[in-house]
């Protein structure tokens, strides 16, 4: 057996006496601290990220919503790892990302990945959207030219962008055209999850619109599950199943959108919604 089947074979049966597959995402206890700079005035660290507890079913939407300084980007990176906690555990398909090699962690890796709020700084100016498109396949040596290029083409059909853009440069598309190209990238790798950090809040109204409404039509095609933070509740109504509300880096509410938007059983969701129009 390949040692990450054996790590996951091993953490499954030690967590799991029920029998039930594990979620796609479980996350437990999950604690971040910052230290602070000394003279900053507000004791010796700062903890961002507060024993968070959740979980995401595969192909399902879980928004985390916050106002700033919350902990929403700081837990997007402990989810993918690419910040390590200070306490608590996260894991995907029952394997705990802590116990995977470097090589393994990266093999994770394909399974999630990362949309960030502005496509603009994430996409280098100098590359085509097609070379783009490609460098998760070249970086993880999937394919041959021919079936990259084929492959290019397909990731711009599915983020609704015509061929000709696979020669354009970052700086010759719109800014909803970038988070098309963004999300294209994320998929190229064929994850189970996005998570998506922001991922509408600097474009237009408009624009944030037809954003919701490509990633609601990727989840129906694709099955692709979304950890979706915003600050925005109505975004995380639109396309979210699911909503976590995050106050001072703790979630203070978890439940069906539907439920947490009828009857908010805390104060501060209450809140929140008030100033929802
Ligand atoms: P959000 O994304 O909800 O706006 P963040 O996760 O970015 O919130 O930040 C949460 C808190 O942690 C903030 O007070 C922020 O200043 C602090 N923070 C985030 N990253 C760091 C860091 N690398 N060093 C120190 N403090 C940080
Ligand atoms: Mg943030």
């Amino acid at each position: 057996t390949a040692p990450a089947d054996a790590a996951k074979a091993a953490a499954t049966t030690a967590d799991r006496t029920d029998g039930a597959a594990p979620p796609l995402l479980e996350v437990s206890g999950l604690t971040r601290d910052f230290d602070l700079p000394r003279g900053s005035g507000r004791g010796r660290t700062l903890r961002a990220v507060d024993g968070l507890d959740f979980t995401l079913a595969r192909g399902e939407a879980l928004a985390l919503v916050g106002e700033s300084g919350s902990g929403k980007s700081t837990t997007a990176r402990l989810v993918l790892r690419l910040d390590r906690p200070t306490a608590g555990t996260v894991r995907l398909d029952g394997v705990d990302l802590a116990s995977l090699t470097s090589r393994q962690l990266r093999d994770s890796r394909r399974r999630m990945q990362l949309v960030y709020q502005n496509p603009f700084a994430s996409l280098d100016p100098r590359f085509t959207v097609r070379r783009i498109v490609e460098e998760p396949l070249r970086a993880f040596r999937i394919g041959d030219r021919a079936e990259r290029r084929a492959e290019a083409a397909r990731l711009l059909d599915l983020v609704a962008l015509p061929a000709r853009f696979l020669e354009r440069r970052p700086a010759e598309l719109s800014g909803g055209q970038r988070q098309r190209v963004a999300i294209a990238r994320a998929l190229a790798l064929r994850p189970d999850l996005l998570v998506c950090d922001e991922p509408v809040s600097a474009l237009d109204v408009s624009v944030q619109a037809q954003i919701l409404e490509l990633l609601a039509e990727l989840r129906k095609e694709l099955g692709l599950g979304y950890l979706f933070i915003t600050h925005d509740l109505a975004v995380a109504r639109q396309l979210c199943d699911r909503v976590a509300v995050l106050r001072d880096g703790r979630l203070v509410e978890t439940g069906p959108t539907e439920r947490v938007f009828a009857e908010p059983v805390h104060e501060y969701t209450r809140e929140l919604l008030a100033a929802v129009p």
